[in-house]
């Protein structure tokens, strides 16, 4: 699968822009703040209909216009996608996929499946258990919609059943109503929780032997689900409800007096083990990279593996930060077999070799050279 073009409109700071890539390797070369990241963005909305890091849709339009669109091309094995996204201030934002408007952003995901790589992904290790949460979600939602829709559909229950919680806690309602809400969040939430396992031991057994390799056989890499339910690796889903149900008739006073639901999927978390120490509170910062490195290579091996195909890579100034042996690990696993987009403000952090078999573009102020 890759991304043959892309056509940008009042995206970011690019006016009018249409930039043809290589199945291969992709490498934007430019000085700070001139739309390097921006490219990257726009691909990436362009696979999962939203942005990884505008906080709201109105950021992406250029400054002084109405409306955004993002429209790409994508070669999915025999069959070719046209992508579009259009957005306009205080309307809904469209996605048409083959000239046909779609509902639902579910219909898109699959279709240009991206893992992205940047140096803000250390916080995977660092950040708050919303991050990992993050991070496994959209890992599962690219090969699986359905598990979009049914996290989607637990958050809204989730602030339902929330709201419910205060309105008990004030003596306002009845409990009926909460156990009624409860049969359906139990459904949904060991779901989620089961194929976040599932997804997680996977990527694990990856994760562990790219590890091994990329530091000398010398770091033993383990992944632990840590779930607000206890240990529940070995358990079935049907097991899994059953302990959630338990947890939410136990604490049911609590939960009231709290106003906030204390256990399911949105109070997870994964933890990262190198040589079976937390990496978060005992590795060096070049250990939490490697780290993060294995887990973004795992990640593009885990995709190939559920969905037959890689995904495409999207590398933001990640190669400065890694040392010349850690650089050299990712671009041979990405070469002859992953199209990536690379950006970097200098050149010389690729060997000529490499940058001979890639396409090398310049970008300055929002306008490919
Ligand atoms: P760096 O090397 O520092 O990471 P970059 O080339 O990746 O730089 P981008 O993050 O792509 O830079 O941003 C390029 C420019 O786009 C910035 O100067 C930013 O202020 C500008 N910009 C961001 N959002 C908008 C917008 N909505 N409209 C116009 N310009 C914008
Ligand atoms: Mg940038």
């Amino acid at each position: 699968m890759y991304l043959e073009k892309i056509i940008l409109k009042n995206f970011r700071n690019y006016h009018l822009q249409e930039v043809d890539f290589s199945p291969g390797v992709n490498v934007f070369c430019g000085e700070n703040a001139q739309g390097k990241t921006n490219l990257l963005e726009a691909i990436y909305v362009l696979g999962l209909g939203k942005s990884y890091r505008a906080f709201k849709e109105i950021e992406l339009i250029k400054w002084n216009e109405k409306f955004f669109s993002v429209n790409g091309l994508v070669k999915n094995r025999d069959k070719n996608f046209c992508l579009d996204i259009f957005y306009e201030k205080d309307r809904k934002k469209k996605i048409k996929i083959n000239g046909q408007e779609e509902k639902k952003i579910s219909s898109l995901l699959g279709i240009l499946k991206l893992v992205i790589f940047s140096p803000a992904d250390l916080q995977l290790i660092q950040g708050s258990p919303s991050e990992r949460r993050k991070f496994i979600d959209r890992e599962i939602s690219q090969i699986s919609p359905l598990y979009y829709h049914d996290l989607q559909q637990y958050n809204r229950l989730l602030y339902q059943r929330n709201n419910q919680l205060k309105r008990l806690y004030e003596g306002n309602d009845e409990l009926e109503v909460l156990r009624i809400l409860d049969q359906t969040l139990v459904a949904l939430g060991s779901r989620i929780i089961y194929k976040r396992l599932s997804c997680l031991k996977k990527l694990n057994l990856l994760a562990k032997l790219l590890h091994r390799r990329i530091t000398a056989q010398e770091e033993n890499l383990n992944l632990v689900y840590n779930s607000s339910l206890g240990r529940l690796e070995e358990k079935s889903e049907q097991e899994i409800a059953e302990d959630f149900f338990k947890a939410l008739e136990e604490k049911r006073k609590e939960e009231i007096a709290r106003g906030s639901t204390l256990f399911g999927p949105h109070r997870d978390d994964f933890i990262t083990l190198v040589n079976n120490y937390s990496v978060k509170n005992y590795g060096s910062q070049g250990q939490q990279r490697t780290a993060v490195l294995s887990l973004k290579l795992a990640e593009l091996e885990f995709m190939k593996s559920e969905s037959g195909e890689y995904p495409v890579l999207l590398l933001d100034d990640v190669m400065s930060e890694l040392d010349a042996e850690r650089r050299e690990q990712l671009l041979q696993a990405v070469k002859n077999k992953i199209q990536t987009f690379i950006t970097t403000t200098d050149l010389h952090d690729f060997s000529l070799d490499f940058l001979k078999e890639s396409k090398v573009r310049k970008i300055k102020k929002g306008i490919l050279l």
